[in-house]
Order: C-alpha cells, then sequence, then structure tokens
C-alpha cells in the first residue's frame, strides 16, 4: 500500500474552504472522554464533538453495532425500507410523544423538514395566507437557507439573501412579545427548549407553556427544535419532558448518531399525512448504516442508569465549576441543564471566552464557547469521575492563566 498523504494543521488552510478555523493541532484517536493529538498529547473532552459525542469516543455498544451493520448493508435508497430504521423509529415512538419518525441527516434537515410540515399542513387545509413563522432573537436552527433564515442570529444569514420570508423573530422568554405576532396566520412557532449556541439560555417553563396556548389558539404547529438537548443531554431523554409541555413536532440530531451523521423529526399521525408519497425526501435519511448506529445508541442512552447519571454529573461540573470561580472570580453565572452548562463571563472577561478555550487546549482540555462571552461544556454522558476532576484541574490552570 501507498503511504498515507502526509497532512499538518498548515494542509487545513492550504486545502479547505475556510469556513472554520480549527484548533492548531489535529486529533487522531479517542477512547471514552480522552482523545490525542498527532504528537501524542491528551486532552480530556468536555465538548464531545459540540454535544454529538454522547457516549464518548469508541464506545464498544455503538462501535459494534457499526461494525455489524458495515458487513451486511449500508445503503439502499428510499424505494426499500430497512430493519435498522423501523427498530429506531419503533424506539423513538415509543419513548415519546410521537407516533412517527421521518429521518434525514443533520439538524437542519430536521428543521427544513418540520418546517416545511408546518407551512404545507395550513396549505392543504386551504388556508393560503397562514405561512407565518415565528422563532426568536439568538436562537440557531442550522445553516441550509430556510433554517438559518428562522435562526435569530442575524450575522449567519444576512449575507445570503434574499432569505426566505415570513418568519419573524421576537426576544426568547418573552410571552408577551411572542403573544403580539402569534396570530391566525401563524403556520408554526419553533423554539429551542435551552438555546444552545446562543448562549446556553434555558426557556423560561411559564414561557414555553404560554407558547403551547398561543399555539393551540391560533392552530399553529409548536416544533421544539431539541438537536441539541435531546437523547438525554438534560437528563431526560428530551427536554421537554422536564418542562411538562408536549410539542407537535420535535427535532432531534447531534447526540441520535453519536458521530454517525443522521437527524429525524418526530411528529404525531395526524400532522405526518402532511408529508404525503414524494412531498418530501432525502438520498441518505433512514439509511440502514446510521440508523443502526443510532438504535444503538439510544438503547444505551435511554437507560435509567445513563439518565440518572446526567443529573449525578452536572453536580459534579457545577461543584468544580464554582469552585474555579471562588478562586478567580470570572463567571458571574452558570447555568444550562444536565450536561448542557453554559457560564457566563463577567465583564471584565467579556469577550475572552475562545481565548480561555485556546489556554484550555494548551492544558490538555477541550471546551466550547456559546458566543463571544460564554464557555460551554457539553461533555459525553458517561464521562468518568476521574475524567471530570482532572480536566477540571487542567480548565482551571486556564482560568489561572487568563486571570494572572
Ligand atoms: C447544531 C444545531 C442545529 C444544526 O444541526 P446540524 O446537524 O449542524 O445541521 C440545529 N439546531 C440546534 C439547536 C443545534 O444545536
Amino acid at each position: 500500500m501507498e503511504q498515507p498523504i502526509a497532512v499538518t494543521r498548515q494542509s487545513f488552510d492550504d486545502w479547505m474552504v475556510p469556513v472554520y478555523a480549527p484548533a492548531d493541532f489535529i486529533l487522531v484517536r479517542g477512547e471514552g472522554s480522552q482523545v490525542w493529538d498527532q504528537q501524542g498529547k491528551s486532552y480530556i473532552d468536555f465538548a464531545g464533538g459540540i454535544a454529538v459525542n454522547a457516549l464518548g469516543h469508541a464506545h464498544p455498544v455503538v462501535t459494534a453495532a457499526l461494525v455489524e451493520q458495515a458487513g451486511k448493508l449500508w445503503h439502499l435508497g428510499n424505494g426499500y425500507t430497512n430493519e435498522p430504521v423501523l427498530r429506531l423509529a419503533k424506539l423513538l415512538i415509543d419513548a415519546t410523544f410521537a407516533e412517527k419518525v421521518f429521518f434525514c441527516n443533520s439538524g437542519a434537515e430536521a428543521n427544513e423538514a418540520a418546517l416545511k410540515l408546518a407551512r404545507k399542513r395550513a396549505l392543504d387545509n386551504g388556508n393560503h395566507s397562514k405561512n407565518q413563522i415565528v422563532a426568536f432573537n439568538n436562537a440557531f436552527h442550522g445553516r441550509t437557507l430556510f433554517t438559518v433564515s428562522a435562526g435569530g442570529q442575524p450575522k449567519y444569514s444576512k449575507d445570503f439573501a434574499p432569505l426566505p420570508g415570513g418568519i419573524t423573530h421576537t426576544p426568547f422568554n418573552d410571552l408577551a412579545a411572542a403573544a403580539e405576532v402569534i396570530n391566525d396566520n401563524t403556520c408554526a412557532v419553533i423554539v429551542e427548549p435551552i438555546q444552545g449556541e446562543g448562549g446556553v439560555l434555558p426557556a423560561d417553563a411559564a414561557f414555553l407553556q404560554g407558547l403551547r396556548e398561543l399555539c393551540d389558539r391560533h392552530d399553529a404547529l409548536l416544533i421544539f427544535d431539541e438537536v441539541q438537548t435531546g437523547m438525554g443531554r438534560t437528563g431526560d431523554l428530551y427536554a421537554y419532558m422536564q418542562y411538562g409541555v408536549v410539542p407537535d413536532v420535535l427535532t432531534t440530531a447531534k447526540a441520535l448518531g453519536c458521530g454517525f451523521p443522521i437527524g429525524a423529526m418526530l411528529t404525531t399521525d395526524e400532522l405526518a399525512k402532511t408529508l404525503s408519497v414524494g412531498t418530501h425526501g432525502t438520498t441518505y435519511g433512514g439509511n440502514p448504516l446510521a440508523t443502526a448506529v443510532a438504535g444503538a445508541v439510544f438503547s444505551v442512552i435511554n437507560t435509567p442508569e445513563v439518565l440518572e447519571g446526567v443529573k449525578q454529573r452536572h453536580q459534579w461540573f457545577l461543584d468544580g465549576l464554582n469552585k474555579i470561580n471562588q478562586q478567580y472570580p470570572i463567571f458571574s453565572e452558570i447555568r444550562g441543564g444536565g450536561l448542557l452548562i453554559g457560564c457566563q463571563l463577567t465583564k471584565d472577561y467579556a469577550g475572552k471566552a475562545k481565548q480561555i478555550t485556546q489556554l484550555a487546549n494548551e492544558e490538555g482540555v477541550i471546551a466550547l464557547i456559546a458566543g463571544p462571552d460564554v464557555v460551554r461544556f457539553t461533555p459525553s454522558l458517561v464521562i468518568p469521575e476521574q475524567d471530570v476532576k482532572e480536566g477540571l484541574a487542567r480548565f482551571a490552570r486556564a482560568v489561572a492563566r487568563i486571570c494572572s
């Protein structure tokens, strides 16, 4: 065999479309919550590939499912169904409000399907002006043109105009403002139970409850974007279960495949009828390889052991982060749920989240940002206590450096 092509971080700048600015090292291997770079340096992974690697790296059950399916059947196309996709659909239906599932390959595609469903349903009901979508400032729903327009961060959409129309944004957690724009022409309201990319901002229970009532009053669909909060991230399988507010449509991706690309839109029998044969689709969605992996992921995550463990790990993080903050007061608030944790930087450290995560890398721990002023942690749901302790010790050294 030929030697593999030699690659370094410089290769990224040489060969890749520059939409990302990755760290200056290349990771080559992972096991549980530890990863190693080309030079063999170890890092504790508190980012989990941005809330994706919910069972860490190379989880034996997930790897076994992948390897087994890889030897059987990868892809068929939608003219033929398959066993793993049907099994995964049944698992999701039995565990949630949903009665029907549509599979795709990413969070954006799941949201795209949800928004298209909402528009078509109103049209099918003969209501030609009921096409308005209400979304929230700072929301993140993906990078396709429709989902980036539904998102509430103009910096991600403004350069791509003309954008799809009929989308109104109002302040998150402001029910009165939402009530002013939700009316009989609204076909859907889309909301994250905890805004992830927007800064780890949990919705108030009364806000989601109020949106539910407004949607019922105006016959609009309530879409929960649980792409980041889903699959055990907050300590329940989905965050809606904690809030006690049931959406009409729920989107899920990220942790669903633990790194294998897959997304899904969950909904009811009644609403599913909208997307009749030929009205929507995707080449890869629901292929046997992705759904076999996701089935294994689901079976591990949807257990009392893992879900209870998330609540315990939340406390380990809170205790450790509060201790760091007592010594070096840089956080004005530590918030979020389960293992979706955001640390808001004080005014003195505003804008320094990226710099802190870069120092953290140097100390051997991987953390995320959520905007310029929030350090975010989304580790594996099964991260061992020893890794939490070691990772926080390394993170404390990074914080000490920024404070000195
Ligand atoms: C990551 C994310 C998306 C987009 O998912 P992709 O798989 O990148 O398309 C959508 N919504 C939320 C809440 C997310 O966190």
